[in-house]
């Protein structure tokens, strides 16, 4: 995940919930993926440190357990890199150039300058940090999977070229695409100004929601509204599921106007992250605790990249440096 700072709703429903599952039946390796934040944020790369600290407390509130799974920024592995530069020999540039999400982040980003060397190689360096783990699956949304397949393309050239078997093909797992929209029901982006940040104080995340977009055709507390076609439904889909059915109603029926039902939203909302907000609150107390992690992270993630890399540089160099 890149460090864009604190977390929102939408990280947790799609992202983070599915990580923390994924601990329970593989051995996961979550990488703070600095070097591609530096790729976009070059221009304001003094904020990666607050942000990195931030989404790693996110990450440990809502469940990534450090015993169990390895936390390690990107930048402190230097084998990241050297896999990379040995990639980007055998990548042909065709590959990148037509590229989906490359091709889209420069139509649609007007805001920074992406038409640069790195922007490109983005797709390696994503090589990079899956096969110098040698990883079996990667947890990624759909909009992901030509990544994915560009990666199992590259480690097939890899292996073609030096004649090995060094890089292994991996799978995706696929994240269902998260049903949470933005407060003003456009996609949830921090560029947007529409998220509700996790550790948010109640009094933001309360007046966040009462300004949420609601059924435009329910103007008057009268109208009976279209649960469907209203964003804040989906959010009791999301949060209290056991409440659809008199959210419904009340909609529905007109008994209760979108303000109180917003305000009994909010609550449910503020309740569900309760144990998210009080762990954050505790972490935040142990000053060292990040360093703590991404130190003995680096260690794990340092252990296993080494190795990956004599492998790589035997068949590469034909000796190991
Ligand atoms: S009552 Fe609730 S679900 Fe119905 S339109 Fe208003 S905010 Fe949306």
């Amino acid at each position: 995940m890149r460090p864009t700072g604190k977390l929102h709703l939408g990280h947790l429903v799609g992202a983070l919930k599915n990580w923390v599952k994924l601990q329970d039946e593989y051995d996961c390796v979550y990488c703070v993926a600095d070097w591609h934040a530096l790729m976009g944020e070059y221009e304001n790369s003094q904020v990666l440190t607050q942000h990195m600290h931030d989404m790693i407390l996110d990450w440990l509130a809502c469940g990534i357990d450090p015993k169990r799974s390895i936390i390690f920024i990107q930048s402190q592995v230097f084998q990241h890199l050297e896999l990379q530069m040995i990639l980007s020999c055998i990548t042909p540039l065709g590959w990148l150039e037509r590229n989906p999400t490359y091709k889209e982040q420069l139509r649609e980003i007007k805001t920074r300058d992406l038409q640069t060397y790195g922007f490109l190689g983005y797709p390696v360096l994503q090589a990079a940090d899956i096969l110098l783990y040698k990883a079996q699956a990667v947890p990624i949304g759909e909009d992901q999977l030509p990544h994915i397949e560009l990666t199992r393309e590259i480690a097939r050239r890899f292996n073609h070229i030096f004649k090995c078997e060094v890089l292994p093909d991996c799978e995706a797992i696929l994240t269902p695409t998260s049903r949470l929209l933005g407060i003003d029901g456009r996609k949830m982006s921090k560029s947007y100004q529409n998220t509700v940040d996790l550790s948010a104080p109640q009094e933001e995340i309360e007046k966040k929601i009462k300004n949420m977009f609601t059924d435009p055709k329910r103007i008057r507390k009268t109208d009976s509204g279209h649960p469907d076609k209203c964003n804040v439904y989906s959010y009791y889909d999301v949060f209290a599921p056991p409440m659809c059915a008199d959210v419904r109603a009340w909609c529905t029926g007109a008994q209760k106007g979108c303000t109180e039902c917003k305000k009994i939203l909010a609550e449910k909302i503020l309740e569900a992250l309760a144990p998210i907000r009080e762990k954050r609150k505790g972490l935040e107390k142990d000053k060292d605790i990040v360093k703590k992690i991404i130190a003995t992270g680096k260690d794990k993630a340092c252990a296993i990249a080494e190795k990956t890399m004599t492998d790589v540089k035997q068949v590469v160099f034909n000796h190991e440096l």
